[in-house]
């Protein structure tokens, strides 16, 4: 349920308000927008009547029922405003937002070796990225593949992050790991295979660190936002849903089947930003710069791609990702697309 309060409410008005909702046992959370403020309720909320909470206040506008089973996660929770997810980075502080520039991550499936990972920042900063992707822990499909440099791992992303400026994004894969992970990692990654782990989302969305949580290869937008509303029930508003391609029935010539539509449905549903992962989408290279073009004017906020110095010797996940010419090209042709969406960054001034 939301309290939609009238504009020019009294903060005194809101403070009061909120304090006689939680003498009924809920919990108000305080959502600020652009030009009103609204207070979503969560819990027991079926059998409370609007027109009762409507008679706690002449600032009340209105009081509407989120009909949806994710509730923080619904736009309706945020009364449609888009949320912003604000990363703080070594180069000052990055939006994930429907109303913002376009945001790039990019880099390696894996984090190799120092020098891959370093050279991989410095390339694809240079091309214009505002983060650097690159797992220290890696699921991967079979216990005989390269599992990641785990710990050792996060020691060379905390370099390429230093060398580079750049924000760093990672995957996190088990509840212990998270806070070693979260020294280094501006974003932590929830990978598709455990999108419903229920317990790490839980305690992912205790810590404060900004999130970002992919599809599952087989869920449903309502799963998908269901992994989200956990993270958010659990006290972390910093959510940001990466579509990475769904199973279907064709994997012939493409690992995945890249779920564009999911931006205009996503767009009616969630408040959310969202980020499309063309990478692992179609899994080959030649693939990529297309559907990241179609994902841009598709309207995504941000876009992910893997890029490796050498993909013919990467350990995981080569046949997919671009080298960093390849990339410097993407960048340059994506330009036009970026402007046309009203998506482009403005060049920071140094002094
Ligand atoms: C990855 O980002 O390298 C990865 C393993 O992604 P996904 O969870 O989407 O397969
Ligand atoms: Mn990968």
């Amino acid at each position: 349920m939301i309290v939609v309060m009238k504009v020019g409410t009294p903060q005194v008005e809101i403070d009061r308000v909120t304090a006689e909702l939680s003498t009924w046992g809920l919990s108000p959370e305080k959502i600020v927008g652009k030009h009103k403020v609204v207070l979503g309720l969560v819990g027991e909320t079926q059998e409370l009547d609007p027109y009762r909470i409507e008679e706690i206040s002449p600032w009340i506008e209105s009081v509407l029922r989120v009909e949806r089973p994710f509730k923080r996660a619904s736009l309706e929770y945020r009364h449609n405003e888009p949320s912003e997810v604000v990363v703080n980075t070594p180069s000052g502080d990055i939006i994930f937002g429907q109303n913002h520039p376009l945001v790039i991550t990019a880099g390696p499936c894996s984090v190799e070796n120092e020098e891959m990972i370093i050279e991989t920042a410095l390339r694809v900063k240079a091309a214009g990225a505002q983060f650097l992707r690159g797992g220290a822990y890696k699921p991967r499909t079979s216990p005989y593949s390269f599992q990641g440099h785990g710990e050792s791992a996060l020691e060379l992303l905390a370099a390429a992050r230093q060398a580079s400026g750049l924000g760093i994004i990672t995957e996190v894969m088990d509840s212990p790991d998270i806070d070693r992970i979260a020294e280094v990692a501006d974003v932590l990654q929830v990978g598709a295979r455990n999108m419903q782990n229920f317990s790490l989302l839980k305690r992912i969305g205790r810590q404060s660190k900004p999130v970002l949580l992919k599809r599952g290869m087989a869920a449903t937008i309502d799963d998908w936002l269901m992994a989200a509303e956990y993270i958010l029930a659990a006290g972390n508003p910093n959510v940001i849903l990466c579509e990475r391609g769904i199973r279907t029935f064709d994997s012939k010539y493409t690992r995945n089947t890249l779920d564009l539509s999911c931006i205009p449905v996503l767009r009616k549903l969630t408040h959310l930003p969202i980020m499309i992962d063309p990478s692992h989408g179609t899994g080959w290279s030649d693939f990529v710069p297309s559907m990241v073009k179609a994902a841009i004017v598709a309207g995504t906020d941000s876009i992910m791609v893997e890029v490796h110095p050498n993909p013919k010797k990467a350990l995981s996940d080569g046949p997919q990702s671009l080298n960093p010419d390849q990339f410097d090209q993407l960048m340059q042709e994506i330009k036009p697309l970026v402007q046309l969406m009203g998506r482009e960054r403005q060049p920071v001034l140094v002094r």
